[in-house]
């Protein structure tokens, strides 16, 4: 089995990378940088969204697995004082695999019928360069609402309980199929209106954004900022690809939320 390992770049997540490259490589683990089997990211759940990006031409032949040196993540689940009992549980492939949706998005530009397509683990989020973000709002392909605020958040499930818990957004189990979408402050008057509820969408129900004036938008996908000119539309459905984590115990879902936001 190959192995890569990814840490923060801090002093406490390279020690550790360190020292499980040097344990793996022990019980005669490869290291392949560029063709892992499994990937380890040591930080934060900002690092695995590194990781994450990192590898994501090749999601059907990498699994993920995240220590954290900080807080505990929804990510990164393994404390460093583990690292012997994953170092072991790795070295005794095969091991569980669990499996986590994840958002797809089309940017299609005005010309040339260019596109482009991101893939999401947490969300993407659309938000105008100048002034309001005013976009047309379709699922389905019929015309939903017309949005006028600061911004618009797509979410998948496991992306729920980070920028999406900060709209209001519902967290959402990851063995559901689901995205949602999430407003950033909506102008709502007589004149402007949305229904200002989070919606959650099925796997196939296409969502897609259509400008209405400006064309020119900050479009993120995870921790990735980008300028997008020219856009036509933004098409969101839930992707044919999964994130695929090595699970070595059972750490629920439901106790992550728990530890990370009531008490642990
Ligand atoms: P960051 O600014 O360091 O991340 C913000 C926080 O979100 C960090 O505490 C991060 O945990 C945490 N986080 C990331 N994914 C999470 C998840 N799935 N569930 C719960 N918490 C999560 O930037 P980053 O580390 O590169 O992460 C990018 C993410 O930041 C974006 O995908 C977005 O979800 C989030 N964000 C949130 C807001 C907001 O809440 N208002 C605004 C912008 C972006 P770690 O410290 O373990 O990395
Ligand atoms: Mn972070």
């Amino acid at each position: 089995m190959k192995f890569a390992i990814t840490s923060k770049g801090d002093s406490k997540s390279n020690t550790l990378m360190h020292k499980m490259r040097t344990y793996l490589l022990d019980f005669n683990l490869e290291y392949d940088e560029d063709q892992p089997d499994i990937v380890v990211s040591v930080g934060g759940d900002g690092t695995l969204l590194y990781a994450f990006h990192r590898y994501k031409n090749r999601l059907d032949k990498t699994a993920f697995v995240g220590v954290h040196t900080g807080h505990l993540g929804f990510y990164a689940d393994w404390t460093p004082d583990e690292i012997e009992k994953l170092v072991i549980a790795l070295a005794k492939t095969p091991f569980q695999i669990v499996e986590y949706p994840l958002l797809e998005s089309i940017v299609r530009y005005q010309h040339g019928g260019r596109e482009t397509r991101y893939l999401a683990l947490n969300e993407s989020t659309v938000k105008s360069v100048e002034g309001t973000l005013v976009m047309d709002v379709e699922i389905r392909g019929q015309h939903f609402e017309t949005f006028r605020g600061d911004g618009l958040c797509m979410s998948t499930p496991s992306g729920s309980t980070a920028y999406n818990k900060a709209l209001g957004g519902a967290i959402i189990h990851p063995a559901i199929d689901a995205l949602q979408l999430a407003e950033m402050a909506s102008i709502n008057n007589r004149v402007f209106r949305t229904v200002g509820s989070p919606l959650i969408l099925p796997a196939h129900h296409t969502c897609m954004l259509k400008p209405v004036n400006n064309v020119d938008f900050q479009i993120t996908v995870d921790h990735l900022t980008l300028l997008h000119k020219d856009v036509k539309s933004i098409q969101y459905r839930v992707a044919d690809e999964k994130i695929r984590f090595a699970r070595f115990r059972p750490f629920p879902f439901w106790k992550r939320v728990h530890d990370s936001f009531i008490s642990n």
